[in-house]
């Protein structure tokens, strides 16, 4: 099978490139330095066998394994994205290599003190025995999402030197900027041409993904009036005490920090203000798209009401939708998921099948025609210094990446 070695060369060839993505930029890929490891990977595509490799303006690359069979298979993708977080540096990565890892505190870094302990991430403890690779305390590792386009490279070159394992056509897809949510925005579907496809890019061994949130963003502008304090009486109005009487209006269980599972929530992230003019930024997320809907409505509605005490309007609430839950997609075609659960099983993988509280690339392909769930990469603690990947779960997404391929082309294509 694929060797421990082989996957931790090719891991860190890619981490070790700054690939960090911009929220601030309108140029596509965000930032130039993801033209590095974009251009090493078509190079590497090439170099492996694949075909028809394509690299556009905006960085997307493609690439395509050719069937080995000789019935009509449905063609599947594999999909990741090479860009990191805006949220933590990723210049620099120097990758740790924990063999035999022994259960107990990784130093990180000793200067710093920087420790990675099972006793805070518990996650840790599943992995004794195991190869871990951490950063050294100072940057992220990035195997979000690089363990994702280690996992599918090896899987390809797995099935091109292991043509006795039949599949049909493949297509591979790597993206940028999928961390500042554009990665699926400029993604060619109609290029892309499969049937369906997976992300690679979800967390811990065995996560299996089909549902995630419907999702909005809300601004909330209050306009005051400056009048002098000292004369100000029945005169100024002072934007920042209508602001607190919204928030208070909101139910304060339904955010973040209170709610778990399948229960959506009101998040307040930005508050800007003064007598003049103050600012709220909310996200509104609920997996549930009637109550997303009343969601909207409960803002619009207090909108209204605290509007009808003034004599002028004084609040107004943009609400714009920013992606949906993939749930209605993925339905209907249901059996792809089913390929990825039983690949996992045949594999001794126990499958974690779990609503994502977020949003993917996959979310907004499956709308874009692209029915499009997500499969664990293996990483844990992203988007941060304690971000870590066991090798053995790196292996193991190689493994269903081609177990996927194989079962698929069982199935003779219908439609
Ligand atoms: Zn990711």
């Amino acid at each position: 099978m694929i060797s421990k070695e082989h996957i931790i060369k090719r891991f860190t060839s890619y981490v070790t490139i700054d690939t960090q993505s911009d929220p601030n930029s309108d140029t596509t890929p965000s930032t130039k330095k993801q033209w590095d490891l974009a251009n090493k990977l078509a190079e590497e595509l090439k170099a492996i066998g694949m075909q028809d490799v394509t690299i556009d303006d905006n960085a997307y690359i493609m690439a395509t394994l050719p069937s080995n069979v000789s019935h009509n298979v449905p063609t599947i993708g594999f999909i990741s994205h090479f860009d990191t977080s805006p949220d933590f540096t990723g210049a620099n990565v120097k990758p740790q290599i924990i063999k035999n890892y022994h259960g107990g505190d990784i130093v990180l870094n000793k200067e710093e003190n920087i420790i990675l302990s099972p006793d805070y991430f518990e996650d840790l403890k599943q992995y004794i025995g195991q190869t871990l690779i951490t950063t050294d305390g100072t940057t992220l590792l990035g195997a979000d999402d690089k363990a994702g386009i280690c996992e599918i490279i090896s899987a390809m070159e797995y099935l091109i030197n292991h043509p006795e394992i039949k599949h049909g056509k493949i297509r591979v897809g790597f993206t940028p900027d999928e961390e500042i949510g554009r990665g699926a925005h400029k993604f060619d579907v109609e290029k892309f041409a499969a049937d369906w496809a997976y992300t690679m890019d979800g967390s811990q061994i065995g996560e299996l993904e089909y549902e995630n949130f419907n999702a909005a963003s809300a601004v909330v502008t209050i306009k005051g009036k400056i009048v002098h304090p000292g004369y100000a009486k029945g005169k100024m109005i002072n934007s920042m005490y209508i602001a607190t009487e919204f928030i208070n209006s909101l139910p304060r269980i339904e955010t973040p920090e209170h709610t778990e599972e399948y229960q959506g929530f009101f998040h307040l992230h930005t508050i800007n203000g003064d007598v003049e003019q103050t600012k709220l930024q909310y996200i509104i997320r609920d997996h549930d798209k009637g109550h997303f809907e009343a969601r909207k409505e409960v803002m619009q509605k207090l909108t209204n009401e605290l509007n009808s005490q003034y004599e002028r309007e004084v609040i107004t609430t943009e609400i714009k939708d920013q992606y949906f839950n993939m749930r209605e997609k993925i339905e209907p075609v249901m059996h792809i998921v089913d390929i990825a659960e039983e690949a996992m099983k045949q594999l001794n993988i126990e499958p974690l099948i779990k609503a994502i509280r977020g949003g993917t690339d996959g979310s907004q392909l499956s709308y874009m025609g692209l029915p499009c769930p997500n499969i664990f990469a293996g990483g844990h603690n992203f988007h941060g210094r304690y971000e870590y990947v066991p090798v053995e779960s790196m292996i193991k997404a190689t493994e269903v990446i081609c177990k996927i391929a194989e079962l698929t082309a069982l199935k003779e294509k219908t439609t």
